[in-house]
């Protein structure tokens, strides 16, 4: 089989804001070491400007210096939602890092919302003590993107792979030196070696099929780290969000609440005092964390039990509550919500300015992901560092989100953390060598001619999935949805949980005879599909391992049969046996912090990064 092999200095898989922040961060970082020769290679399976990030809706958040909003509060609440899995030391370095890193895009050109005297305006968000979350209108991940986007454009460094699918990481000697992908356009594969790979590759919420992710999150970027035989930490943690159109589970973001949106019940009642949000505030003055701007996860709460006592409004996709942002105006409508504004006139058939929007929960954010430091370096289930590999953005767990995101959380996290990986990344790459692909692979280096066979034998075993297989990749994808959603959701048991692990090892015996009709080499979207299949099903079968064994609740993983939390805040680590099987251990959250701190983590060395 023929491959093409090419050479850079980094390898950033992933095209979203976490992946264009690390290579912009990695570009400077030679530039800056003198070094005009360096080459970032972006690989992204879509377009990067498809990338999920521009589906963001309600913005990012950062303390507005000078007003009354502290560094210390955000993260306090930070840490309140992580609920004991978030690490003190990674927020602080996010929280810290925050407002420099907004102030920064926007003189990439971001058009941040801003308040008449001239200063950044910030919204409320569920769980937050103040409001701190910058916008640009309800089409922050869009603005954001294009920011980026257009500024990797300057820099001819950025070597752009657009629609490469990676199928897997090349390891030598214990140290990741490339990824082996497809070239969907040419129809060719493509091995990218390098001195150091960055993750970046989203999230794994699309498993679901109530999912407010696009149908690209399939959590490929954990697959390949599960395949390669790294951990993957908290992944049952899956944030499952309040208020999102029924049947397309589109996002109606939470800045609707921050703005005064209320929620109410089949009778127009505001039903959510009556399950510990209260006490009620009035119509349209919102205060921090009570009402509708309680926590993420309480809200889904609450919808769960008031569907159970016949609070909902039936409907073919389940039963859901009103959003009532009716008292808000259209002209304040128009300016700060115009594309929920759109979308539930387009998706639900109803104005918000006069008419009740439906709404019901759906996967949203996944919480679990490739464990790193806070600089994403990769660690592994002993919390030493991975050798060339560092992660970024929803694919990571940095120890900021713990087992509970906040809104506006995680678009601050690409920025800062993805801009510390490319850094990070760049060092490993050996940032000050002169000379192209100056990693420890160069052009010819040792060591190109076993990673160049690794990726032979990688590809060739995924291009025999095709012109096979007898089971339909749709209706596998359908099944893994459906059984996530039905046994996997707002609330686990033991019985739900059993039942959905007995679904999927089924699925993953089918998948093994999956079909692919389509032999072609060039934009072969079966093949692709049931690639990221493949991915969806290997970090499900993790995500329900992992839920079963943690026998408590805490923040996203609420279990009917364990209601209480244990007193110890453990992380679940899963890792795949050669057999296929899924393996589940625990680590207390705190020894897995200081561990991190210890090895040259967080607050260290590369603090300033
Ligand atoms: C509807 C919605 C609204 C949201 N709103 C907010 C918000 O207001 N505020 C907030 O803080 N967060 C929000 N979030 C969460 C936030 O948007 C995401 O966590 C964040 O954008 C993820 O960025 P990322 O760069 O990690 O991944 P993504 O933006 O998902 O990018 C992943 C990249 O990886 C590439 N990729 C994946 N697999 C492969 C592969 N096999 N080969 C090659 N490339 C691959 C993709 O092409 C893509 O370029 C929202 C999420 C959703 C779903």
């Amino acid at each position: 089989m023929t491959v093409r092999v090419e050479h850079a200095d980094v390898i950033v898989v992933g095209g979203g804001a976490a992946g264009l922040s690390a290579a912009l961060a990695a570009v400077e970082s030679f530039a800056a070491a003198g070094r005009d020769d360096a080459v970032v290679a972006l690989v992204s399976k879509v377009y990067p400007m498809r990338s999920h990030t521009v589906a963001a809706e309600g913005g990012a958040a950062g303390v507005v210096p000078g007003g009354d909003d502290t560094l210390d509060q955000h993260v306090a609440d930070t840490l309140a939602g992580g609920a004991g899995l978030a690490h003190e030391a990674a927020v602080r370095y996010v929280v810290e890092r925050a407002p420099a890193e907004l102030a920064r895009l926007e003189r990439l050109g971001m058009p941040w919302s801003r308040t008449a005297e001239g200063r950044p305006a910030v919204r409320r968000f569920g769980g937050m003590s103040r409001p701190r979350t910058w916008f640009a209108a309800d089409k922050t991940g869009f603005h954001l993107l294009h920011t980026l986007f257009q500024t990797s454009l300057r820099h001819e460094a950025i070597r752009r792979y657009d629609e490469h699918v990676t199928l897997d990481l090349l390891r030598a000697d214990g140290e990741f030196r490339g990824v082996v992908c497809h070239d969907q356009r040419r129809g060719e594969r493509v091995v990218l070696l390098g001195g150091a790979v960055v993750l970046a590759t989203g999230g794994y919420a699309r498993a679901w099929a109530t999912s407010t992710n696009a149908g690209i999150v399939t959590g490929d970027g954990l697959a390949m780290a599960l395949r390669a035989g790294l951990a993957l930490r908290d992944l049952e943690m899956v944030q499952v969000h309040p208020t999102c159109l029924p049947g397309s589970g589109i996002l109606i973001t939470e800045a609707v609440r921050g703005e005064g949106g209320v929620l109410l019940d089949a009778d127009g009642e505001r039903y959510l005092a009556d399950y510990g949000l209260g006490p009620v505030t009035p119509v349209g003055a919102p205060e921090p964390r009570r009402m509708e701007l309680g926590p993420r996860d309480k809200l889904s709460q609450a919808f769960w039990h008031a569907d159970r006592d016949g609070r909902t409004v039936p409907t073919r996709d389940g039963g859901v509550v009103h959003l009532d942002l009716r008292h808000l105006g259209k002209a304040f409508l128009d300016e700060r919500l115009p594309l929920v504004t759109g979308l539930a006139r387009r998706f639900a058939g109803v104005d918000p300015a006069h008419e009740l929007v439906p709404v019901r929960p759906a996967a949203h954010y996944t919480m679990g992901g490739v464990p790193t430091t806070a600089q994403g370096a990769v660690v592994d289930g002993q919390g030493a560092r991975v050798a060339g590999l560092f992660a970024a953005g929803e694919c990571a767990s940095t120890g900021l989100h713990g087992a509970n995101r906040l809104g506006s959380n995680s678009l601050v996290e690409t920025l800062v953390v993805g801009r510390a990986a490319g850094q990070a990344a760049a060092r490993a790459a050996g940032v000050g060598a002169a000379g192209s692909g100056a990693g420890a692979v160069g052009a010819g280096g040792v060591g190109e001619a076993a990673l160049v066979d690794q990726a032979r034998g990688l590809a060739e075993r995924w291009l025999a999935m095709r012109g096979r297989g007898g089971e339909s990749p749709a209706a596998l994808r359908r099944e893994l949805g459906a059984v996530l959603d039905a046994d996997v959701g707002v609330y686990r048991d033991a019985d739900g949980l059993a039942r959905a692990a007995a679904a999927l090892d089924g699925l993953h015996e089918r998948y093994q005879d999956v079909r692919v009709a389509d032999t072609s080499d060039v934009l072969n979207t079966d093949w692709t599909q049931a690639i990221e299949l493949g991915a969806m099903l290997a970090v499900a079968r993790g995500v329900v391992a992992a839920a079963i064994a943690r026998t408590e609740s805490r923040g996203a993983h609420q279990r009917l049969d364990h209601p209480q939390s244990d007193d110890v805040a453990r992380h679940s680590l899963v890792t795949l046996g050669a057999d296929g099987a899924v393996d589940v251990r625990f680590e207390a959250a705190d020894t897995a912090a200081q561990a991190l701190a210890a090895g040259g983590g967080v607050g260290q060395g590369e603090a300033g990064a």
